[in-house]
């Protein structure tokens, strides 16, 4: 039997009376996407059985391509502000991922009723099915509740500088409502609740047009465009490789009952916008220029995790370092834009 805490997740319908570690299952939303998919992956890999319901707003069938011939993986499109499928409810759930939602400033904004929607109806279907078959449900959580924070580095108990009205609101205010979902779901109840704040995080899928700073850098650094910094590139961030949140992922849905959260989850390391743009040209090996644009409403001006709560409760923390990750995005984003790998160009 796996350790999850001293508790068992859901027997419904689905009891092993067997030597053989019962397989899990496990539904993720949100998992064609660039950090769901990765989850998939683990999941998989972990021996569980893993159900990939996704609306493909934002994800990607090639994300999640590679598995399907795994006979336990299985793709549901759907979108989550509708209820989760009776049919998927009948066999029973273990632990349910819920990750659906826009993530980046420019997607998140096309629609912002939409991206409201899906944070509050997403986190009330999901949780309705966490309570109809008894699973453990994660909320995947952002920096962004924090707003343009006044406490640096945040902890958990910062309760952020969030402007209700701004072009961010929909993303922050709907993932925000969604935590206070969850934890009415645990004090009404009993469902077992995690919520993690995911921090800047890039990898290999990440959508290359999704405009986040990542992509958009590597991507300005590898086709020669100029790369645009908002603002004077002074805001900072700390931006963590996606192997390094996913083991923190797992580590939280693992932990005991109450060990509910909230838990940041990032990289600590914290760096200038600038310095971000200066590392990639260096591991690009672009002649790409720097070039100033305006800085957008309610960018936040800094944000760095504090970490402590992860290291005390998972054991936690990053282990791949800014180049070493960044490495890793670049030859992504090279094979997806069909450009030859270099010789390391740092
Ligand atoms: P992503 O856009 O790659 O993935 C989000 C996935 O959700 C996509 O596959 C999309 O198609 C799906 N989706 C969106 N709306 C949906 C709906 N209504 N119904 C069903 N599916 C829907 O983004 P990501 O970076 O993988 O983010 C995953 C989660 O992590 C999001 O909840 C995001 O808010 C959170 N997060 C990510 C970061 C980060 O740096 N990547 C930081 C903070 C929080
Ligand atoms: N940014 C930038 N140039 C870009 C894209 C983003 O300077 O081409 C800045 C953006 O203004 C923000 C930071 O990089 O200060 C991180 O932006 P991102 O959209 O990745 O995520 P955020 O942390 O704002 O949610």
């Amino acid at each position: 039997m796996h350790d999850i805490g001293g508790d068992s997740g859901s027997d419904f319908g689905r009891r092993d009376f067997g030597r053989r570690p019962r397989v899990l299952r496990v539904l993720v939303t949100g998992g064609a996407g660039f950090l769901g998919s990765h989850l998939c992956d683990r999941l998989l890999a972990d021996g569980q059985e893993v159900i990939c319901l996704d609306n493909l707003s934002s994800g990607r069938t090639e994300n999640i391509a590679h598995l399907d011939r795994d006979a336990r993986f299985r793709f549901v499109e759907h979108d989550v502000c509708e209820p989760v499928p009776a049919s998927l409810l009948h066999d029973g759930l273990d632990r349910i991922y819920n990750l659906a939602s826009p993530a980046s400033p420019p997607h998140y904004q096309i629609d912002p009723i939409q991206t409201t929607r899906t944070s509050v109806l997403g986190a009330l279907n999901t949780l309705a099915a966490a309570r109809h078959t008894g699973a453990r449900i994660l909320q995947a959580s952002t920096s962004e509740i924090y707003g343009d924070p006044t406490v640096h580095p945040q902890p958990e108990t910062y309760l952020g500088n969030v402007n209700p009205i701004g072009p961010r609101a929909c993303y922050d205010e709907g993932k925000r409502c969604a935590e206070t979902l969850f934890f009415d779901h645990r004090r009404m109840h009993d469902t077992i609740i995690k919520v993690v704040r995911i921090f800047n995080t890039h990898g290999p899928r990440m959508h290359p047009e999704d405009g986040r700073v990542v992509s958009n850098f590597i991507g300005q650094a590898l086709r020669g465009e100029d790369i645009t910094l908002y603002g004077d590139g002074s805001q900072t961030r700390a931006f963590c490789f996606v192997s390094d949140l996913i083991e923190g992922f797992v580590r939280m849905m693992d932990t005991a009952p109450d060990r509910c959260g909230p838990v940041n989850l990032g990289n600590p390391h914290e760096i200038s916008v600038r310095t971000l743009a200066e590392r990639i040209l260096a591991l690009t090996g672009s002649r790409s220029r720097l070039v100033f644009r305006q800085l957008p409403q309610d960018d936040p001006t800094q944000r760095c995790p504090d970490i402590g709560r992860a290291q005390e409760w998972l054991g936690w923390e990053p282990l791949v370092g800014l180049d070493e990750g960044l490495r890793q995005t670049i030859a992504h984003f090279r094979r997806l834009f069909g450009i030859a790998p270099l010789g390391d160009a740092s």
